[in-house]
């Protein structure tokens, strides 16, 4: 038809248009538009806006922005690619005993999830990677079909494809698209690169158990992790840092150091402190409150449990009741565990008459709260049911909002930079659809953090609409060595508690007002400060945190009694010792004692016990001169008073 083969103009995003006729693809296009050398960088493009295949067809004027190697959206559209090779590669080898459910991109790599009696093993990864790698070597187009849904449902249901069957059930559109690389053909809205050539750097990594969609009442499904990316050298820097990880992972050094426990008997995601974890942990709450006291703050202690009243009154019982365990009852009263303490806070306040005078109030708690979180959800310290806050609540007046927001900014990158976290990402998160609060409320506060940011000379990125409904709030993501981010520190402003218990003080006017309540936690919990702790410095502590900073042992028994008077004298001078006085070999417990990560070996052997001196031999090896019990002392307080930044 004539029309048909009209001219459209098409043009890259910045330069000029030109004509081609139609209908054309996007890869003819861009064979005109791009440079060879861009060409092959080139895996997808937007086309007016929508990401679309190469081989899209394009019928009206278009204005194009190639999806490269180089950007997140190309390794997206690659792994997500992969993803349908690996269930075409798992279908080829197990056939129809295999159902296929669902298989997205995700961060670092991808996943699909199977439905198979037998468990997926090692050597069957062995065979699911090679298949994939020929089905790469075939260079497979994927080729991208419209067809009817209801059809579709039916080819489904043929092939007993229950989950897709289920999948296309939902869709509203009548018309749905499939994607087909050899003979594998899945449900998809695409875009996908051109071929299977593209996906040569892959690896599978490891296989667990998903419900299907998420529903712990559905069927139990295989989820095969991968990761790919387009070079090997890429590919082999992200398998160096999951080793890594993996040798870092908090709850496997928890163990071996015997910080913490969890037992099925007392419940899960309810943390047991060890010793060693409970003296680590009262070292951070110590600093914490020191710091605290150093910068203003007051410090409280609340309850655990409250009337359900309460809750009512605070809105927790409407908006975040799925979070909090059942009430008990008392004295045909009903109480609920705490999923916060803000309530217990404004109940301090309002035990009294609050005049302006006393303004900025700011009080702080290690508050110990309980929150439901699914049991497949809880991991090790990060993702607990019983978990302490660093928690701090602070009233002021609109004048000093901007001034309190840049003092809590002050203190909390100070207290994270003390632990050895000075690189961030800071977000400010502005007004959400769903909120309470003036709009003058709104602007004025988001106004008062955003200075309060520039003025600390921080840089931040602005979140839009994903302030909580009560108010705006300023979240830090620490980066640890290993370079992931982690979400510890939020600052909160709250329009509606003090609304909703009707709190106020006197002005100088001698009239009633609102204070401005601000939420914030540095750490954000003890538990999961201490989880990024461990996996931050491999639990490898700095001495002024290291649960245990000397070990004492013996060279022979001759020096036991000596041995045990060293340690009485640096445990009441406030050391953190311990001692081996087994009558083992000494190389043998130098490296316990290397692997239980202690900063100091403290060796004693005829010469020392003479000279009244001990030797000390360092994690690496070394050897400092025989010093005294009063210099070693000097030496470890010189060095903690350091480390705190004192
Ligand atoms: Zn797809
Ligand atoms: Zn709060």
């Amino acid at each position: 038809m004539a029309e048909d083969m009209a001219d459209i103009a098409v043009k890259l995003e910045d330069g000029d248009a030109i004509a081609v006729p139609a209908p054309t693809t996007v890869k003819e296009v861009l064979g005109k538009l791009l440079s060879g050398k861009q060409r092959k960088q080139t895996l997808a493009a937007y086309a007016n806006g929508k990401a679309v295949d190469l081989s899209s067809v394009l019928s009206a004027d278009s204005v194009l922005i190639p999806i490269k190697k180089d950007s997140d959206e190309g390794l997206e559209i690659l792994r997500h690619s992969t993803a349908h090779i690996m269930a075409q590669a798992v279908r080829d080898l197990f056939g129809t005993d295999v159902k296929v459910a669902i298989g997205p991109a995700i961060e670092n790599g991808f996943y699909y999830d199977f439905l198979r009696d037998e468990p997926f093993s090692p050597e069957d990864f062995d065979k699911i990677e090679a298949r994939m790698s020929e089905i790469s070597s075939a260079a497979l187009p994927f080729s991208r079909t419209e067809v009817d849904r209801k059809e579709t449902i039916a080819l489904f249901r043929d092939q007993d494809e229950k989950y897709k069957v289920e999948l296309l059930e939902e869709i509203e559109d009548d018309t749905i698209s499939l994607y087909q690389q050899g003979e594998f053909i899945d449900l998809c809205r695409g875009p996908h690169i051109p071929d299977t050539s593209w996906v040569k750097d892959f690896k599978l990594l490891r296989v667990a158990g998903a419900y299907w969609r998420g529903d712990e009442k559905k069927d139990v499904l295989q989820r095969i992790y991968g990761t790919v990316f387009f070079d090997k050298k890429a590919l082999k820097k992200h398998l160096n840092r999951l080793e890594e990880a993996k040798k870092r992972d908090h709850r496997r050094l928890g163990k071996e150091l015997q910080l913490f426990t969890v037992n099925d008997q007392i419940g899960p995601g309810l943390i047991l402190w060890q010793p060693k974890g409970a003296q680590l942990r009262r070292l951070i709450e110590d600093y914490w409150k020191d710091e605290h006291y150093r910068h203003d703050y007051e410090l409280l202690y609340t309850p655990h449990i409250a009337r359900q009243d309460l809750w009512q009154t605070s809105g927790h019982l409407d908006f975040y009741s799925e979070n909090m365990y059942a009430p008990m009852e008392i004295d045909d009263v009903k109480y609920q565990l705490k999923p916060m303490n803000c309530p217990f806070h404004i109940g301090i306040y309002k035990s009294n008459k609050r005049s302006y005078r006393e303004f900025p109030i700011r009080w702080a708690e290690l508050g110990t709260v309980y929150r439901y979180e699914r049991a497949g959800a809880l991991h090790g310290l990060l993702r607990v049911r019983g978990f302490t806050q660093d928690d701090a609540h602070i009233f002021c007046r609109e004048d000093q909002l901007e001034e309190e927001i840049f003092n809590i900014l002050d203190l909390n990158l100070h207290i994270l930079k003390t632990f050895g976290f000075s690189d961030y990402d800071i977000y400010l998160s502005t007004r959400p659809e769903k909120s309470v609060g003036s709009d003058e409320n709104w602007e004025e506060s988001t106004a008062a953090l955003k200075q309060a940011l520039e003025k600390k000379g921080l840089s931040f990125e602005i979140d839009p609409g994903e302030g909580v409904f009560y108010g705006p709030k300023i979240d830090i993501k620490i980066k640890d060595q290993l370079g992931r981010s982690w979400q510890c520190s939020t600052i909160q402003v709250d329009f509606n508690l003090p609304e909703r218990f009707d709190m106020a003080y006197t002005g100088s006017d001698n009239r009633d007002h609102r204070p401005i309540m601000i939420h914030r936690a540095l750490m954000g919990s003890l538990e999961r400060f201490v989880g990024i702790l461990i996996e931050h410095y491999a639990g490898v502590f700095p001495l002024w945190f290291a649960p245990v900073q000397a070990r004492i042992m013996n060279i022979t028994d001759d020096q036991a009694a000596y041995c045990e008077a060293v340690y009485s004298e640096l445990r009441k001078a406030g050391v953190r010792v311990e001692k081996d006085l087994r009558n083992e070999k000494l190389n043998y417990k130098i490296r316990e004692a290397q692997m239980g990560k202690i900063p100091y070996m403290l060796i004693i052997g005829e010469k020392e016990k003479e000279a009244g001196t001990v030797t000390v031999r360092l994690r690496d090896g070394k050897n400092l001169p025989p010093m005294s019990i009063r210099e070693f002392c000097d030496k470890i307080s010189a060095e903690c008073r350091e480390g705190r930044g004192l």
